[in-house]
C-alpha cells in the first residue's frame, strides 16, 4: 500500500498493548479487509482526517450517526452551550424533554419513550419489555440481523460478528440463547413455521425492518407486512430494530416508508447526534410496565444526559427541516446509478442495494437478499475495492457486511471524486482478474 501510515501504524502497536486488537469496537480494526486501522485525529463535514495529515471522504460516518456530516456547526454549538451548564444531573432536565418529543412527534407508533447509553441497551430493554407484557419467553430474530451484543441475540448476528464468522459468541451459556428462535430474512414462511411449532410462546419478533449490517438488505413487498399479520395473529409483539433507520430512511423511519405500526422501537445513533444514546418507545400500554411506572426494571446512570440530548436534539431539529430528505437520497441515488453504470461497464460481479442514503456494494453474482446471499459475496474483491478505495482518498467500511452512509455534508464535489476513484479502482481490479 503507497498510503503513509506510518504514525497510525505506530499507535496501533501502543494501542495493542493496551485495548484488546487495539480497538474498542471489532470492525475498526480493518482486519476484515487485512489492513491496519487509521487513527482519526479529526473531522469535519464528508472529511476525516488521520494522524499521518492523509484526508479522506468519509461513508463510514461513525457507522451511521453523522447524517448531518462530521462536526456540524449546530451540533457543535448546542453541545458546547450545554457542557458549560454541566456534563450530567443525575435528574431529570428540560432537554430530554425535548428530544423525546421530537421523537414521539416523528414515530406514530411511539407514545411513550425511554432513553438509553446505546443501541445495544435498547434492543435488550426492549425484549425484556416484550416478555414481561406478555408473559411468555420467546423471541424471534433473524439470521444476518444485528442487535448489539447483549447474550441472547448474539446468534447468527450480523456486522462484526458476521465479519469475523463468529456465529454466536463463546462466554454465552446455552441456555442463555434458548429461547432466541432464528428466522429468514425476506421469508415470512419461516416465521410462520415458528409460530405454528411455538404458538403462544413467543414474546415478540425482533427485526431490522431494512437489515443493514449483513450489508443493506431491503425488505421484498409485503413481507414486514407479512410479520405484522402474524404476530397481531398470535399475540406477539412487533419490534423493530431502527438504530439505523430511525431519522435514516426519513424521519419515521422504516416504518413510515413501508406503512406498519410497530408496538415497539428501538433507536439509537443518529438521535444521539454523535454522542452515546439509545432509546426504546411504542405504545404507553407496553411502555407503562416500565419502572417507575411498572415493575419492569432499566436504569443508567447518564441516560438522558444533556450533552447527548443537545446534540439530538439538534440533529434532528436539522433533519425536520424541509425538503433535506430528498436532498440527501437525491444524491445518493445519483451516486449508486454512477457506480453501478460503472459495474456495468466493466463487467465486475458486483450489485449495489440501495434505500435513502445508504448503500453496500457486493461483490456477489446474484442477488442480495438474505444472510445466506449476503454470505455469497467475494470478500477478496471487497477487501480490493476498499483499499483501492482508501488510497485514493475513500473512507468506506473495512468490511463487506456493513452499510456505507451518505451525510447531507457529501456535495456534488465528494460524490464526483468518489465516482472517479471507483472507476479507477474497477479497471485495476478488473485488470487483475484478466491475469
Ligand atoms: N441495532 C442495530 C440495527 C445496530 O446497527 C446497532 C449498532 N450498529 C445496534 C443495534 C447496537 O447499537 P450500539 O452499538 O449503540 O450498542
Amino acid at each position: 500500500m503507497s498510503l503513509k501510515i506510518t504514525r497510525s501504524k505506530r499507535l496501533y502497536k501502543v494501542a495493542e498493548g493496551l485495548m484488546p486488537g487495539g480497538v474498542n469496537s471489532p470492525v475498526r480494526s480493518f482486519r476484515a479487509v487485512d489492513g491496519t486501522p487509521i487513527f482519526i485525529s479529526k473531522a469535519k463535514g464528508a472529511y476525516i482526517f488521520d494522524e499521518d495529515g492523509n484526508k479522506y471522504i468519509d461513508y463510514i460516518s461513525s457507522w451511521g450517526p453523522l447524517i448531518l456530516g462530521h462536526a456540524h456547526p449546530d451540533v457543535v454549538k448546542m453541545v458546547k452551550m450545554a457542557a458549560e451548564r454541566g456534563t450530567s444531573y443525575g435528574a431529570p432536565c428540560q432537554k430530554e424533554i425535548e428530544l423525546s418529543s421530537l421523537i414521539v412527534k416523528s414515530f406514530p407508533s411511539v407514545e411513550l419513550v425511554r432513553m438509553t447509553n446505546s443501541g445495544t441497551e435498547a434492543t435488550m430493554s426492549a425484549v425484556r419489555l416484550a416478555r414481561a407484557y406478555t408473559g411468555r419467553d420467546f423471541i424471534v430474530k433473524f439470521e444476518g440481523c444485528y442487535h448489539g451484543h447483549s447474550d441472547y441475540l448474539l446468534v447468527k448476528a450480523g456486522s462484526g460478528a458476521t465479519t469475523f464468522g463468529i456465529p454466536s459468541s463463546p462466554g454465552v451459556p446455552k441456555g442463555f440463547t434458548d429461547y432466541t428462535l432464528l428466522a429468514r430474512y425476506n421469508d415470512a414462511k419461516s416465521v410462520e413455521q415458528i409460530f405454528r411449532n411455538y404458538k403462544d410462546r413467543i414474546a415478540g419478533v425482533l427485526i431490522e425492518p431494512v437489515a443493514a449490517n449483513m450489508g443493506v438488505v431491503v425488505p421484498k413487498e409485503g413481507f414486514l407486512n407479512g410479520l405484522r399479520r402474524i404476530t397481531q395473529d398470535y399475540g406477539s409483539l412487533l419490534i423493530f430494530d431502527e438504530v439505523i433507520t430511525g431519522f435514516r430512511l426519513g424521519n419515521g423511519g422504516a416504518q413510515e416508508t413501508y406503512g406498519i405500526r410497530p408496538d415497539i422501537t428501538c433507536l439509537g445513533k443518529i438521535i444521539g447526534g454523535g454522542l452515546p444514546v439509545g432509546a426504546y418507545g411504542g405504545r404507553k400500554d407496553i411502555m407503562n410496565l416500565v419502572a417507575p411506572v411498572g415493575p419492569v426494571y432499566q436504569a443508567g446512570t447518564l441516560s438522558g444526559n444533556p450533552i447527548a440530548m443537545a446534540a439530538g436534539i439538534a440533529t434532528l431539529r436539522k433533519l425536520s427541516e424541509r425538503g433535506v430528505y430528498n436532498k440527501l437520497n437525491e444524491r445518493t441515488s445519483q451516486l449508486v446509478g454512477a457506480l453501478r453504470e460503472i459495474i456495468n461497464k466493466y463487467s465486475i460481479r458486483a450489485r449495489i442495494n440501495s434505500i435513502g442514503s445508504m448503500f453496500t456494494i457486493f461483490f456477489s453474482d446474484g442477488d442480495v437478499f438474505d444472510y445466506a446471499s449476503a454470505l455469497k459475496s467475494n470478500t477478496n474483491m471487497y477487501s480490493r475495492f476498499f483499499k483501492g478505495m482508501l488510497e485514493a482518498g475513500i473512507m468506506f467500511p473495512p468490511s463487506q457486511f456493513e452499510a456505507a452512509f451518505v451525510s447531507l455534508s457529501h456535495s456534488a464535489r465528494e460524490l464526483h471524486r468518489t465516482i472517479d476513484a471507483f472507476q479507477s479502482v474497477i479497471k485495476k481490479i478488473r485488470k487483475q482478474e484478466e491475469f
